[in-house]
């Protein structure tokens, strides 16, 4: 009878000892699966150098209202982070905590079913059903798209207003979107908005790369420290190639976060050459980061562009062609 006490006494130990274990692995994994409030895309220099970089190279063909936007549109692309504001968030913090998985994607944690979700709903449930919570990998491309058809049915609207009145409000509401449209391409443009080694490298780290730092981490370094004293408008401006509309956009805009994941290995190589930072001299840095801010400014003045282009009526056949 003591015999058997004992045991269930060592039982009862056990059991509590494993859930102990199961509650701290459950807080650490809450605690990764929320990003800090301070890990913000490209900075606010960086974002706004996008914005500027994709507008000043917006064909000439399209509405003037539009092209006369440039500083407005610079101005609008860091907006998504204001709304981060942790004078705000210490308030309430109902608008960060839903709208964070917003500025990213882990590419690392999609399930492959997760790729061809039509929307960021079933996307969720893809990452239900592979055992992650469903926000965890971030929802950037859909910020993309569905923003994308807003700005695509308000060039549409546009184009068919007769009333000069109405015709200044959907402006204003196409100016808004398509500055807000470009917070996220351009924080898609950078590679740690693409991955797991958001802000220093995860898991196994043979190479020895740079870890999780909260002050001052790579992250940090890299995109605000680096881009706002190393990097001008005309640094990104000039790369941005020449103009084109996007067959598919779904299709290029989960293409265009592939490209931008493809070089996160380089960006920590890069920064364990030299780290980035104010003081950093090499050519090779700011080659690499003026690229990815124009790769950026590339992808949003084709999806601008794209959108004012689609949205006209489809062309009435003639009764020659009909026949
Ligand atoms: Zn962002």
């Amino acid at each position: 009878m003591k015999q058997e006490m004992k045991q269930i006494k060592q039982m009862k130990e056990m059991t509590n000892r494993i859930a102990r274990i199961l509650l701290c692995l459950l807080a650490s994994a809450a605690l990764l699966a929320t990003r800090p409030s301070d890990v913000n895309g490209w900075g606010a220099h960086g974002h706004e150098l996008s914005g500027r970089a994709a507008a000043m190279n917006f064909p000439a063909e399209a509405p003037k209202f539009f092209r006369k936007a440039v500083n407005q549109l610079g101005y609008l692309n860091p907006e998504p982070d204001r709304w981060r504001s942790r004078e705000e968030s210490n308030l309430d913090k109902a608008l960060d905590s839903a709208y964070a998985p917003d500025h990213f994607l882990d590419m690392e944690l999609v399930p492959p079913a997760a790729f061809n979700a039509v929307n960021r709903y079933e996307f969720t449930a893809e990452m239900i059903k592979a055992g992650q919570k469903p926000t965890t990998a971030g929802f950037v491309p859909f910020s993309i798209l569905e923003m994308f058809q807003r700005l695509r049915i308000e060039f549409r609207l546009w184009r068919a207003e007769k009333d000069s009145n109405k015709r200044k409000w959907i402006e204003q509401r196409i100016i808004n979107d398509a500055g807000i449209l470009g917070h996220y391409v351009s924080d898609a443009a950078n590679p740690h908005h693409t991955t797991i080694h958001y802000n220093g490298w995860s898991g196994a780290n043979p190479k020895g790369y740079t870890t999780y730092t909260r002050e001052n981490g790579i992250h940090y370094r890299f995109e605000e420290l680096y881009v706002q004293s190393h990097i001008q408008i005309n640094d990104v401006a000039p790369l941005v190639g020449a103009p084109r509309v996007i067959e598919k956009p779904r299709e290029e805009i989960w293409n265009y976060l592939r490209s931008s994941n493809a070089l996160v290995e380089q960006l920590y190589i890069l920064d364990k050459q030299e780290p980035f930072g104010d003081k950093t001299t090499s050519p090779e840095h700011k080659k690499f980061v003026s690229a990815r801010l124009a790769a950026g400014a590339q992808m949003l003045r084709d999806l601008w562009w794209t959108a004012w282009v689609t949205s006209a009526p489809a062309p009435v056949a003639t009764t020659a062609e009909t026949k």
